[in-house]
């Protein structure tokens, strides 16, 4: 029996189903024509194939390559009378391990860039989702604030008098309650409180007395006293522990209306 002539890419290509179809039809024709070399190369380009495929798991085929990939691997061999072993061209050990090395290269490159653009696309899809749940947090706390803010009718802004302190007040008119929101005012010094004044034409009027968190923030809801009087202002100073009838101390923070 002569060697064997088809050339060796030929095989590869026909088993990865990536032949033209006049030359799938010539390799079809000759391994009918019952080349056992060719049978052999076959099957362990078959095996090759499968162990690639497995052994990525990772990565995920173009569904036409798999389907051909899967079609050729499960194939059933062509049933031919065998011929008379021969050593041939194709049984050389130098040409097997190029044919195994060829047919790697071509799946590893094909579904290795698959694999990297499915991890591209999930790294892609992860950002995408962080960004997303910050902007939904970002909304949800705007939403909370919009809400709050449209229940109070008021925003009072608060200035420090004496240090870079800074205030602000959610004033609900219909209710007259108040939520300060205090920043940057230390904590008050032993003995000593802080103390919301409400400010009438007339007089002021202790809406009541809070302390300021390691931070120097305070979060204090309160209800301002019934006054016959329209609120024109409001102020935090510094008191004795317990609070004051009348602001005695240092003024911190105020705002008039
Ligand atoms: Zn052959």
């Amino acid at each position: 029996m002569l060697p064997c002539k088809l050339e060796s890419e030929s095989l590869t290509e026909y088993l990865l189903g990536t032949l033209e179809d006049s030359d799938k039809q010539l390799v079809a024709q000759h391994l009918a024509t019952g080349c056992e070399t060719c049978q052999t190369t076959l099957a362990q380009l078959r095996e090759t194939l499968a162990l690639i495929a497995y052994s990525v798991p990772l990565a995920s085929p173009a569904p036409a390559l798999k389907s051909q990939l899967m079609a050729q691997i499960t194939a059933k061999p062509v049933i031919v009378p065998l011929p008379l072993p021969t050593v041939s061209f194709w049984q050389k050990s130098w040409v097997k391990n190029s044919l195994r090395i060829a047919a790697s290269l071509l799946v590893l490159t094909g579904l290795g860039t698959q694999a990297t653009y499915l991890w591209k696309y999930r790294q892609l899809v992860n950002q995408q989702a962080e960004v997303i749940d910050k902007l939904t947090a970002q909304v949800d706390q705007k939403e909370h604030i919009i809400s709050s803010m449209s229940t109070s009718r008021k925003l009072v802004v608060l200035e420090g008098n004496l240090i870079k302190a800074s205030g602000r007040a959610f004033w609900d008119t219909d209710q007259n309650t108040w939520l300060f929101h205090i920043e940057k005012l230390p904590p008050a010094p032993k003995g000593k409180t802080y103390q919301v004044w409400f400010i009438t034409e007339t007089e002021a009027v202790s809406g009541g007395v809070f302390q300021t968190d390691a931070r120097g923030s305070a979060k204090v809801p309160l209800k301002a006293p019934i006054k016959n009087e329209p609120i024109v202002g409001t102020a935090i100073s510094l008191e004795p522990e317990g609070g004051s009838q009348k602001p005695q101390g240092a003024v911190y923070l105020s705002a008039s209306m």
